[in-house]
């Protein structure tokens, strides 16, 4: 692989160390090709990588991408900014092996959506009503601000501030967690987190999701003439390129 892109975070910081990237690589035989890149480098944090994703979701199957951090590091993101010259010998010398973070599919009767982190259905003008299905059966009404359905990769961002549980590295899983579901003696729902295994298929419904957003990653749109989410684990995947040993548990350490 020799043609890269780079997606920078909109900083002064970010740019310099995209300029340095280009000069480096360039200069050593790789091609700029912001159209069909093989690998794209991200500079920024997680949030710079989820919108890599977004902007190659048509060409997932044929690039990979790599992180660097432009704060501490994050779960994307492999490299520090002060190893920015490492990050770059390793691309021009060293085969990366390839981890498949799995998207979330999401279907709402009029597109299809992917999500690396989650999907939220979220209302924070009413109380939102959602009936919730599980391979087609009746499992609960929740009633509160919504609802978050999160992938691995993204049981440590949204999911972790709701109270789910970090999921190790490799299980390709969904979590679903209530957000503020009200509980009482007339309306109980689950209120723990719930871990699915991958093949389920989760129907979320509701008579009425206007006011309520449809958040997925970084993204969001409003749930007009819509009245049912249905959202499956998807065969597609990012492909990250790992060049060196970071472990999960290290990765981990780092967030708090
Ligand atoms: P953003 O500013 O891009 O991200 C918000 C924070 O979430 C940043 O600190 C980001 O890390 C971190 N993050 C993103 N993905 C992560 C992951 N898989 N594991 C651990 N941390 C992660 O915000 P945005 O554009 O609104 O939304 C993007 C994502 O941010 C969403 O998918 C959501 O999961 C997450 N988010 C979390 C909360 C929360 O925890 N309360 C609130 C809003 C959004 P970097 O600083 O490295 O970019």
């Amino acid at each position: 692989m020799n043609k890269f892109a780079i997606v920078a975070k909109k900083n002064e910081k970010s740019f310099l160390i995209e300029q340095q990237i280009n000069r480096e690589l360039s200069a050593n035989g790789w091609v700029m090709d912001k159209n069909k890149p093989q690998l794209v480098i991200c500079v920024g944090g997680d949030g710079t990588l989820l919108y890599a994703v977004h902007k190659y979701l048509d060409q997932l199957e044929d690039l990979c991408f790599v992180g660097i951090h432009t704060g501490t590091l994050g779960f994307f993101t492999d490299y520090t900014e002060e190893e920015l010259t490492l990050c770059l010998h390793d691309i021009l010398h060293h085969e990366p092996e390839i981890f498949r973070s799995y998207l979330l599919n999401i279907n709402t009767g009029k597109e299809q959506l992917f999500a690396l982190n989650e999907l939220r259905i979220e209302n924070v003008k009413r109380t939102q009503v959602v009936d919730i299905k599980v391979d087609g059966e009746f499992f609960e009404t929740c009633r509160g601000s919504g609802i978050c359905l999160s992938t691995q990769a993204g049981s440590t961002a949204y999911n972790r501030s709701l109270g789910g549980a970090v999921i190790d590295n490799g299980l390709n899983i969904m979590q679903l967690a209530e957000i503020t579901s009200i509980q009482h003696c007339k309306q109980r729902s689950l209120g723990n987190p719930y871990i699915l295994k991958m093949d389920r298929k989760v129907e979320l419904t509701s008579n009425d999701f206007s006011d309520a957003l449809l958040c997925y990653d970084h993204l969001h749109q409003t749930l007009d003439g819509v009245n049912q989410v249905i959202c499956t684990m998807s065969d597609r995947c990012v492909r990250f390129a790992r060049y060196r040993e970071y472990s999960y548990l290290q990765r981990l350490k780092n967030l708090y």
